[in-house]
């Protein structure tokens, strides 16, 4: 197995240079989830900080805003550099940190770079800027998009570096300044993403990082000099963000939740193609993605093989630890924390007293070495059923709810039981069908043969419900970090329209 590379903690970044705080108002350990005792360091978090690095930001905002974006695309295309040279030390820390799969992580750093050349030909043809002849009668009007200011971003620990990476590229591309507060559970990967960007030679005060746990996010949330919010993470905590800005009205608050979706599969799908990104759908990332399967919904007729294959296909996946070798590469690794393994153990009870039929029961595993491992589970539900706190509830484990319908009709309805609504896909032959699925649903992204995860950033990425507030990202982040200010243009000294009766400019009237 290969020996991992050594880790120095420098503290938070705050106008361009490291610093460990002096004052320690939170101390936390990054421990490696798959082997228990891996630990990246003892992670400090500032109150004080959370003041300074605002306002470092702040000052650096009024000469950054003023770069050109072809100015402001140089330092982006450094930091690509930057990137692309440490893929691989890079994909090591998300692994260590998530547990994820080296070769999961691999994919996630490969995202960033894509995530910033699209940023950089796509982003600048969104937010470009139009001229409107015309506007009123024989007047230019123009519209221009501006930067809003201080982009405060919090990130979550399931894509530690592209999720907070989605948010930062076009932040910073569009001309605001940024504080980044990385998920707790991941420190490291975040401390790195500020060593590559330090490398790329930003500004000092352009992009800041501060360490934290919650009430450190929850203070960066409230401080005055926070122009917006761009936060991915769980919808209980969209929620207190929303609680805690409420009279903070002139803040922009994004908020990218989570998913309770579903995968209808009709009678007419192909068996094979429907399995092999159900199961993907279900337990890349062992089930903690936003966008998981974790309600299968079937029809009659396929039903019973479609689960035979399913369940088989679920006990057999490879689970282990990320950095395993051929041929022992796992396709999922473990959950994030002893936390996260609690609720998906005790979400199996729930299941079962809810009147659930448990096809197969999720353990926690014995493995070597030891960490928060555990294997698949499928539940099959009765229809009937209209309010269960186990379809409810996000477990975030490699957990799918299954349930037998008569037909597309019932299927929607079935999709449709959830406050969430993040993802729907559906598997058919019949081009209606998937239009009648993308009618009948309420989410950001209807899938069509294809499993709900893996998303593209060249399209817009964004949830309804308790899955997001209206502010798509990916494609979409730059209309959130930017506002469109409309000019009325008259490069003529004399009056151009007819003066209204009752005013006199010569005195005549
Ligand atoms: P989380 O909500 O627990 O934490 C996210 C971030 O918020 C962390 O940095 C955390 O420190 C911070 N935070 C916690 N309390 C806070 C408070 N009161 N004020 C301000 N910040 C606070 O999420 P997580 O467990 O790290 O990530 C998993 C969740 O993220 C899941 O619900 C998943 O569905 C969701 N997610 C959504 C998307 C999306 O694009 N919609 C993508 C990935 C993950």
């Amino acid at each position: 197995m290969r020996s991992l590379r050594p880790f120095t903690y420098l503290g938070d970044y705050i106008n361009g240079t490291f610093t460990i705080p002096k004052e320690k108002s939170e101390t936390f350990e990054s421990l490696n989830p798959g082997n228990l005792k891996d630990t990246l360091g003892t992670f400090y978090a500032s109150f004080s900080h959370v003041c300074l690095a605002t306002e470092a930001a702040k000052q650096a905002f009024p000469k950054w805003r003023a770069l050109s974006q072809e100015e402001r695309a140089l330092y982006l295309k450094k930091f690509y550099k930057e990137i692309e040279t440490h893929l691989d030390q890079m994909a090591e820390l998300i692994a260590r940190e998530t547990g994820k799969p080296l070769w999961e992580a691999l994919q996630e750093t490969q995202g960033l770079l894509g995530k910033i050349t699209i940023t950089l030909e796509e982003g600048t043809k969104l937010i470009s800027e139009k001229e409107v002849p015309n506007a009123q009668p024989k007047l230019m009007g123009r519209y221009r998009y501006k930067p809003k200011g201080v982009m405060l971003v919090l990130g979550p620990f399931n894509f530690p570096a592209h999720l907070p990476h989605g948010h930062i590229v076009p932040a910073l591309f569009t001309g605001n300044t940024v504080v980044f507060k990385p998920s707790e559970q991941t420190p490291a990967v975040g401390q790195f993403m500020a060593e590559l960007i330090h490398r790329a030679q930003f500004p000092p005060g352009v992009f800041n990082l501060v360490q934290g746990e919650k009430e450190i996010g929850r203070r960066l949330c409230i401080e005055p000099g926070v122009d917006g919010i761009l936060f991915t993470g769980s919808y209980d905590v969209g929620l207190k963000i929303k609680e805690s800005t409420l009279s903070h009205f002139w803040k922009t608050i994004v908020l990218e939740m989570g998913g309770k979706n579903a995968s209808i599969i009709l009678d007419d799908a192909s068996l094979e193609k429907a399995l092999y990104e159900n199961i993907k759908g279900a337990y890349l990332t062992t089930g903690q993605r936003c966008s998981a399967t974790s309600r299968l919904i079937l029809t009659e007729k396929i039903a019973d093989s479609f689960l035979k294959e399913f369940h088989r296909l679920s006990k057999e996946l490879k689970i282990g630890y990320a950095f395993e070798e051929t041929p022992n590469i796992p396709f999922m690794g473990p959950l994030i924390s002893q936390t996260s393994m609690e609720k998906y153990l005790r979400f199996q009870g729930i299941a079962q007293r809810e009147g659930a039929e448990i096809l197969m029961r999720g353990k926690a595993l014995e493995l070597t070495p030891s960490g928060y491992y555990v294997s698949p589970s499928i539940a099959l539900l009765s229809p009937k059923k209209d309010s269960s706190t186990y379809l409810e509830t996000e477990i975030f484990g490699p957990n799918v709810a299954v349930t037998i319908v008569k037909n597309l009709d019932e299927a929607i309805e079935e999709a449709n039981k959830t406050d969430y609504g993040l993802v729907v896909s559906v598997f058919t032959k019949d081009k209606k069908a998937y239009e009648k699925v993308f009618q009948g649903t309420k989410t950001g992204l209807v899938n069509w043969n294809r499993s709900t995860v893996g998303g593209s950033s060249k399209l817009p990425f964004g949830g309804q419900g308790k899955s997001g507030n209206h502010f798509p990202t990916a494609l979409f982040a730059p209309f959130y970090c930017t506002y469109p200010v409309a000019c009325l243009e008259d490069a003529e000294d004399s009056i151009q329209e007819t003066i209204p009766p009752g005013l006199s400019l010569d005195g005549k009237n």
